[in-house]
């Protein structure tokens, strides 16, 4: 591992696992347990600091100066590379989907303060760059130029997702994910206990091309996984007034903050499955917490 990703990770805190305590939960004889990835670090937060680990060691051990990806206004994925590009010195390239709007999202602003250069593109043309998979796939890479695909979602991906199975110390049966680009899913997939099922939840509508998404990325094929299709609550990042209403009771209970994005989703998902006991009484569930808490603040106008 490069010298600069060491320190930096010196710096993170413990994702740890906690038990979710509910009576929901003890009336079906299940058992929920979160591992909380959001508590990494307050801006690479979850699941973007795993996947971008190995990434940023390629990129750093082959000499790249600069860091190119692409994402919405709203990134997790862009917002934690700003920063980590920053911290690392090298310089970062935003290919942001959509018109620039006349006021930035707090997420936009705060990448452009560290940093990155933003670049506006089109719906269409963004659709296109979703073809570059790999870290030189990118047309017109010059010298020094390394890609990320969204979401950072290429193989070197799966392996910083694989060190937070092996930090798991319990035993358990069913793992869920949500899934924007699947490639944390392909990585606990590839990681995981043979005895153990993964379950991602889609965060998008029409998401049945995550399957082959998934299987493309894996290093062999497994029968462990399946991806739920059911709980988008109408598309990308769109809520509803239950979803808003289940999202404030859990942090409630639980003082566990989530986002309406992916982890309310998904939790949604898992509570609604447990309670039309698609989960055998005595399972223990493990739902990953993957962070994500940036791209809930507001506008401000
Ligand atoms: C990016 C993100 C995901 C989706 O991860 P993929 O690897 O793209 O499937 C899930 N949850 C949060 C909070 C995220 O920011």
């Amino acid at each position: 591992m490069h010298p600069e990703l060491l320190k930096l990770e010196k710096t993170l805190s413990p994702s740890i696992l906690t038990k979710v305590n509910d009576a929901v939960l003890d009336k079906y004889q299940v058992e929920l347990w979160l591992k909380r990835d959001d508590l990494l670090h307050p801006i690479i937060s979850g699941n973007k600091w795993r996947k971008l680990k190995y990434s940023l060691n390629h990129a750093l051990n082959s000499g790249a100066h600069t860091l190119i990806s692409m994402g919405g206004a709203y990134s997790n994925h862009l917002h934690a590379l700003a920063y980590t590009g920053k911290l690392l010195g090298l310089k970062t390239i935003g290919l942001i989907r959509g018109e620039p709007a006349a006021t930035l999202t707090p997420s936009l602003l705060d990448m452009q303060a560290w940093g990155m250069e933003l670049r506006f593109v089109s719906r269409s043309d963004y659709r296109l760059l979703r073809q570059y998979k790999q870290w030189d796939a990118l047309p017109d890479l010059t010298a020094g130029q390394y890609w990320l695909p969204e979401g950072g979602a290429q193989t070197l991906a799966l392996q910083g997702v694989a060190e937070l199975v092996q930090e798991i110390d319990i035993s358990y049966d069913t793992l869920c994910v949500a899934c924007g680009t699947g490639a944390t899913l392909a990585g606990l997939v590839n990681a995981v206990p043979d005895n153990v099922s993964l379950l991602g939840f889609a965060a998008l509508k029409n998401a049945g091309f995550l399957m082959a998404d998934v299987n493309a990325l894996l290093a062999r094929p497994r029968a462990n996984w399946a991806i739920n299709l059911d709980y988008h609550f109408g598309g990308f990042a769109k809520t509803n007034a239950e979803l808003l209403a289940f999202m404030a009771d859990f942090e409630a209970r639980t003082q566990i903050p989530l986002e309406p994005v992916y982890t309310a989703k998904m939790l949604y998902g898992v509570y609604d499955l447990i309670q039309k006991q698609m989960f055998q009484p005595k399972q223990r569930i493990i739902a990953l917490h993957t962070g994500g808490l940036q791209g809930k603040r507001p506008i401000k106008r």
